[in-house]
C-alpha cells in the first residue's frame, strides 16, 4: 500500500499502548493481563477494571477467535472510510473481545461473516510505525 494514500484516522501511540503496536509490527497480538487475576484488557491502563488492582504484563496471544457480533457501515462515520464496509467484535480464544475489521472475503458482507465463524488475526502495514490488527476467515471462502 502506498501508505501517501492512507486517510484513515490513526491510533495514538503512547507510552502505555507501545508495546502492543511494537508486537503489531512482528505479526503479534499481545494485550495487557493484571498481574493479580489474570484478565486481558483492551484498554492500555496499568490497573485492572476487574479486581481493582494496579500493575499488568504484556502477554503474546494465539491470534485466533470467533465473530462474537458484526455490523455493515453503510453511512460515513470518519474520512477515508468509504463505505460500506463490516465492523465486528472478536471473541479471542483467550477471552477477550476486540473490534476489528473482517477483511479476506469476497465483499465483506454478513452473511460472508456470520456469528460464531472462526477468523485468524492478520496484519496490515498502514505507514512507517502503524500495523492494524484486522481478521479474515480461518476457511477460505467457498467459491
Ligand atoms: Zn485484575
Amino acid at each position: 500500500m502506498n501508505t501517501l494514500e492512507y486517510k484513515k484516522p490513526l491510533p495514538p501511540i503512547t507510552e502505555q499502548s507501545r508495546p502492543f503496536w511494537q508486537a503489531t509490527r512482528e505479526r503479534r497480538l499481545q494485550l495487557p493481563r493484571c498481574d493479580h487475576c489474570g484478565t486481558f484488557h483492551t484498554y492500555f491502563e496499568p490497573w485492572c477494571s476487574q479486581c481493582g488492582g494496579e500493575g499488568v504484563h504484556w502477554e503474546t496471544l494465539s491470534g485466533r477467535g470467533r465473530i462474537w457480533a458484526n455490523c455493515r457501515f453503510h453511512k460515513h462515520y470518519f474520512p477515508g472510510f468509504d463505505g460500506p464496509y463490516n465492523v465486528a467484535m472478536v471473541e479471542l480464544e483467550e477471552g477477550p473481545r476486540i473490534m476489528t475489521n473482517i477483511v479476506g472475503t469476497a465483499h465483506g458482507t454478513l452473511d460472508e461473516i456470520p456469528i460464531g465463524m472462526a477468523v485468524q488475526a492478520v496484519f496490515e502495514d498502514v505507514n512507517d510505525t502503524v500495523t492494524l490488527v484486522k481478521f479474515q476467515p480461518v476457511e477460505a471462502p467457498q467459491p
